[in-house]
């Protein structure tokens, strides 16, 4: 199954990507998590990503591209992948059609309130895209997957995160209507009081999985 999560910051991409990719043993391919390593490394790529995503702005689109392409010619994505955070424009998902088949789009909606208080108080994993809230972690400073120590990011600062959600808006939203057309869409719509649990089987449910 070639999957694509869509979904505005903070609606759980990457929670539900990473649990659907234990379940399913294919992985979870996620273009932030990429340019958040390759910034973290300074390779050219990630120097040249870096005032994009601090500014909560995209990277340009021929760059992320081209990730993906490379990323999705691996052995390890023979028997599906899971695309989190890409496509997030129209172009990129026009340049996916060509050197891709997209079974599913996955929609995840959440409302604007929850996403903020989500993201202001979010903690990442570098190393291995772990994600937790402060609310939950107890004081705890590691990443309970791989030990690595956890970190806020820049681009979630309150400032940041609105002008994510303006981005979100104007470039990525136009993708759910986008998916609509071609029949690929399905919307899973999250409880943000419910569990984690709760969520992902919805999510499972939506996909068909038994
Ligand atoms: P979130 O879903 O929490 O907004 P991501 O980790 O998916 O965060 O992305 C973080 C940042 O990385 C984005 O704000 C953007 O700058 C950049 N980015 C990630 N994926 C893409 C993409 N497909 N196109 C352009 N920029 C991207
Ligand atoms: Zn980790």
């Amino acid at each position: 199954m070639n999957l694509i999560f869509l979904g505005p910051p903070g609606a759980g991409k990457g929670t539900h990507a990473q649990r659907l990719m234990n379940e399913l043993g294919i992985p979870q391919i996620s273009t932030g998590d990429m340019l958040r390593q390759a910034m973290k490394a300074e390779t050219p790529l990630g120097l040249s990503a870096k005032k994009f995503i601090e500014a909560g702005e995209l990277v340009p689109d021929e760059v992320v591209i081209g990730i993906v392409e490379e990323r999705l010619k691996a052995d390890d994505c023979k028997n599906g992948y899971i695309l989190d955070g890409f496509p997030r424009t129209v172009a990129q998902a026009e340049a996916l059609s060509k050197f891709a088949h997209i079974d599913v789009a996955l929609n995840l909606s959440l409302a604007d309130d929850v996403i903020i208080q989500r993201l202001s108080g979010r903690r990442v994993c570098l190393k291995c895209g772990g994600t937790y809230h402060i609310s939950t972690l107890n004081g705890r400073e590691d990443c309970a997957n791989c030990g690595e120590k956890l970190v806020q990011r820049k681009d979630d600062s309150p400032e940041t995160i609105q002008n994510r959600l303006s981005v979100y808006a104007a470039q990525t939203a136009p993708l759910i209507e986008y998916y609509q057309q071609k029949g690929l869409l399905h919307t899973v719509e999250c409880d943000a009081s419910a569990s984690v649990e709760v969520n992902y089987q919805k999510v499972r449910k939506a996909l068909g999985i038994e």
